[in-house]
């Protein structure tokens, strides 16, 4: 409520805001977390929770009255169609020169994500967190991480019995015979109950081919892990549909303020609050916190962060692209919609590609070959604040992310090549090969050790801390949030041990 003081404010609660949660709500602390998004507990009026995902409807996008689907084309043609504007959980944020791709509601990207859980290789680690004590990350956090979300490894005899990784297994033979090796990747997608699923003894998920518009069962997201955890401490408290707007030193009494808009389920402001917080946690994400934080400088409100705030922004060097196999090797009309297989070529020093073997869960044999690749893409870009709009933008352009493609090229010429087939044109545009305009994984903003301490602490304000995507430089090199999650276990650690008297 508006006037309230309180111990911990948490904005946002996905990786780094549920891991401050249950850390600060063990030590007794009493804690808030302040969300923008809906909670996803009350089903719609087909018994589900979350859209379907090949007819997406108003819960699946934010805030849109039209989908905005990642794989955006089809055999000429746009698929996708108008919808409800509602505080769906898939947000499509346009970023000026890329679509960066969020979940929103209470677990974050937790909620729409493909649940893969992979821990970064630890040299590259190194080289792009050399202030981080490794041994410590890789002896206690990664594994207390792992632990926390639930992480789990598809039963290898499954895996190469069902019809469901048929495109997996596709995708691995002919990355295979072009020299390229592959690895399973783990998840928090429970395996044991996809088997079910293909048992016909639950209701099918992953099997139905839902992600990204959020899993009806089966993903072990974090309100099931990390936020159970904290609620069941009792001192936690989870305020939806809040949106941050400013954060600043109380007028007096020390502590922040705190101000937020309340919305509905259209997105219209239907109330402003302040509350004043004595500890304030920046877990909004990558671009939320970016945001948040580069405004309040430009504005006055926090105007001693360092220059390092709004810098160093990445998109974890995503690409995405499509073949089409030859007739003899069909991808399956069956799919699971977890991915459980990656094309490991970071050792190429011409052009490092992590690539995951994506289903596309169209219900129908296509022969495609989805790839999401993580390249080692250099390229950064900056937050930049507006004073005539009064909003934040991103430098990035487009064609920052060639890099990117010449490197995923490396991998696919060869197998097509190899295989004598061919690029889909038709997924990302009309005669577009890459799917270079979007990323899932947006990092850095606030990197840490450089717009923060060591540890998360924002320099000059004691009591403020980032704790989310944005600390990590850009680009991981695998899938990020159990790095984001490993890192938040640290630096809470630290946080908790000395910070709170
Ligand atoms: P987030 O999880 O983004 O959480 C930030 C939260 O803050 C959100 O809930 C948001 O609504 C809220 N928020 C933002 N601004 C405000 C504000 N001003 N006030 C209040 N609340 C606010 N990663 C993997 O490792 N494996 C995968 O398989 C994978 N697949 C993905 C698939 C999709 C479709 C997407 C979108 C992402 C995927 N990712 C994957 C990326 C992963 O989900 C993100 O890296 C991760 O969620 C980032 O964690 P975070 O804590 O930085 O922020």
């Amino acid at each position: 409520n508006s006037g309230d003081r309180v111990p911990a404010l948490i904005i946002g609660s996905g990786y780094g805001g549920a891991v401050a949660a249950l850390r600060l709500t063990q030590a007794g602390i009493d804690t808030h977390i302040i969300e923008m998004g809906r909670a996803w507990t009350t089903p719609g009026s087909d018994g589900k929770i979350f859209s379907p995902m090949l007819t997406p409807d108003k819960r699946a996008y934010w805030l849109r009255t039209r989908t905005a689907q990642p794989v955006s084309h089809f055999s000429g043609g746009s698929v996708d169609k108008d919808i409800e504007k509602y505080v769906g959980v898939l947000d499509c944020e346009n970023m000026g020169g890329i679509n960066v791709y969020q979940g929103r509601g209470v677990g974050g990207g937790s909620l729409a994500n493909g649940g893969m859980a992979v821990t970064p290789k630890r040299g590259y680690f190194e080289e792009i967190l050399p202030s981080v004590d490794s041994n410590e990350m890789y002896g206690t956090f990664f594994p207390r991480a792992n632990a926390g979300l639930g992480v789990n490894n598809i039963d290898q005899a499954w895996f190469e019995s069902t019809d469901y990784y048929q495109f997996a297994r596709v995708g691995r033979k002919t990355a295979q015979r072009s020299g390229f090796q592959t690895t399973f990747v783990p998840n928090v997608y429970d395996f044991d109950y996809m088997k079910k699923e293909d048992a016909g003894q639950v209701a099918k998920s992953a099997l139905a081919g839902e992600v990204i518009y959020g899993n009806n069962a089966g993903k072990k997201s974090l309100d099931k892990t990390y936020l159970a955890q904290a609620s069941a401490t009792g001192k936690l408290t989870i305020t939806t549909l809040h949106e941050v707007t400013k954060v600043a030193p109380a007028a007096s009494g020390g502590g922040y303020s705190v101000e937020m808009k309340q919305i509905d389920e259209q997105g219209n402001t239907v109330a402003t609050k302040t509350v004043t917080a004595d500890k304030v946690f920046f877990a909004a994400g990558s671009v939320g916190t970016s945001k948040l934080l580069v405004a309040m400088k430009a504005q006055g409100h926090l105007p001693n962060l360092p220059g390092a705030v709004g810098q160093g922004w990445g998109n974890n060097g995503n690409v995405m692209v499509g073949r089409a196999n030859q007739g003899w090797d069909p991808t399956g009309a069956k799919q699971s919609s977890i991915p459980t297989m990656g094309i490991d070529n970071w050792a190429d020093p011409a052009g490092p590609v992590f690539a995951e073997i994506a289903p596309f869960p169209a219900g129908t044999e296509l022969w495609v070959s989805l790839y999401l690749a993580i390249t080692k893409n250099p390229e950064r870009a900056q937050f930049q604040y507006n004073s005539s709009t009064g909003k934040v933008g991103l430098s990035w352009q487009a064609s920052q992310n060639q890099p990117g493609i010449n490197m995923a090229k490396r991998v696919f010429d060869k197998i097509n090549s190899k295989e004598g087939t061919i690029y889909r044109t038709d997924l990302f545009g009309v005669y577009k090969t890459w799917g270079d305009g979007l990323t899932y994984h947006p990092l850095g903003g606030c990197i840490l050790n450089q717009a923060t301490d060591n540890f998360g602490r924002l320099p000059e304000y004691p009591g403020l801390y980032v704790m989310d995507g944005s600390l990590v430089p850009g680009n991981v090199g695998v899938n990020p949030f159990v790095t984001i999650t490993a890192l938040a276990e640290r630096n809470m650690a630290t946080i908790v041990a000395n910070d709170l008297h």
